[in-house]
Parts: C-alpha cells; sequence; structure tokens
C-alpha cells in the first residue's frame, strides 16, 4: 500500500494550506481561526513517480487542558502513530515558541522520519535569516516554504519522498 505522509504543527501554521497545494483542491477547511480543521482529512498525491497518501491534522497544542484541542492533539498523534514520513510544519511570521520544541519532543519518540518545514516565507531574500534559528530544535535542516505562495514545495516534496 501508499506510504501516509502526515502534516503536524501547531494550529494556524498554515497545514492546510499545504495539504490544499499538495491535493490540488480544497478538500481541507482553511480558516483565520486556529485549529478549525479538527478530523484528519486524507488525500492521494503523486509527486514525480511517487504516490502517497497526505493527511492534515487539525493541530496540536502541547499543554492545553481545553477539550478540543486536547482531542485534537490525540487526533495528531493518531496520525503520527499511522505514518511513514512527517512533515512538521513551523511558522517564521511567529518563530520558533516553546509549544514547537514539545512537538518536536512528541516527533522524536516516534522515531518516524520528520522533514521540518518553515512556512510563511513568502520572501526567501528577505527572510531566510530568521529561518536558521528552527536549527535549535534539533531535528535536522528547516526548509523554507511559503504555501500560500507555493514557494519550496518541489525541495520539501523530494526530501518527503527520499524517505520512502
Ligand atoms: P492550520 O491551522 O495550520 O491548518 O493553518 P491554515 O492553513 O488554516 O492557515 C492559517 C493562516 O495562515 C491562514 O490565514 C492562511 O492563509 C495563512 N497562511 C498559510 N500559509 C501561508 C503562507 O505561506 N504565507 C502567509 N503569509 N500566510 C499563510
Ligand atoms: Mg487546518
Amino acid at each position: 500500500s501508499k506510504p501516509i505522509v502526515a502534516i503536524v504543527g501547531r494550529p494556524n501554521v498554515g497545514k492546510s494550506t499545504l495539504f490544499n497545494v499538495l491535493a490540488g483542491d480544497n478538500i481541507s477547511i482553511v480558516k483565520d481561526t486556529p485549529g478549525v480543521t479538527r478530523d484528519r482529512i486524507y488525500a492521494d498525491v503523486e509527486w514525480l513517480n511517487h504516490k502517497f497518501t497526505l493527511v492534515d491534522t487539525g493541530g496540536i497544542e502541547p499543554e492545553s487542558k481545553d477539550i478540543i484541542l486536547s482531542q485534537m492533539r490525540d487526533q495528531a498523534q493518531i496520525a503520527i502513530d499511522t505514518a511513514n514520513v512527517i512533515i512538521f510544519i513551523t511558522d517564521v511570521r511567529q518563530g520558533l515558541v516553546d509549544a514547537d520544541a514539545k512537538v518536536a519532543d512528541m516527533l522524536r519518540r516516534s522515531r518516524k522520519p520528520v522533514v521540518l518545514v518553515v512556512n510563511k516565507v513568502d520572501n526567501f531574500d528577505r527572510q531566510m535569516m530568521d529561518v536558521y534559528e528552527f536549527y535549535n530544535l534539533g531535528i535536522g535542516e528547516p526548509h523554507a516554504i511559503s504555501a500560500s505562495g507555493k514557494l519550496g514545495i518541489g525541495d520539501m516534496l523530494d526530501e518527503v519522498t527520499g524517505y520512502f
């Protein structure tokens, strides 16, 4: 069967935007409200000669006791457990926050291959310095992308499919 690639990260970093770019239509819901996507959503994706199933998740707020946010975290954990490769998205505009480090710890425990993505890099020249701090997560090289601007997507997919 096809490899499964899960998109995880905190709410509002652009998971569903990336999902929709890769899925090629609007299967997932994108809203400005954090955590709008509550259920896992699947799409079949083909990149060059690679086929995989992509899974969007509602997002992970590591320390929240809110019922909905903790359910979203549980759903994301299920997606992580099911995945062959994980796309971990962060947000260059917010910078590296403590919750990103906690998500990174969850992902390390999963022992799955993780592709670290820094989203919202709409201007590579101006924002590249801000991408480097994500090396501090200790899970490898950060890949700058702009999901809404469709920048850096091919290099990211090369890395993802390289783990199949
Ligand atoms: P999710 O909660 O992680 O699924 O995040 P969404 O995909 O719903 O996006 C949250 C917000 O970030 C929306 O307002 C998107 O339009 C915005 N966004 C997503 N990707 C980018 C990007 O590459 N650049 C910028 N500037 N905004 C983005
Ligand atoms: Mg979403």
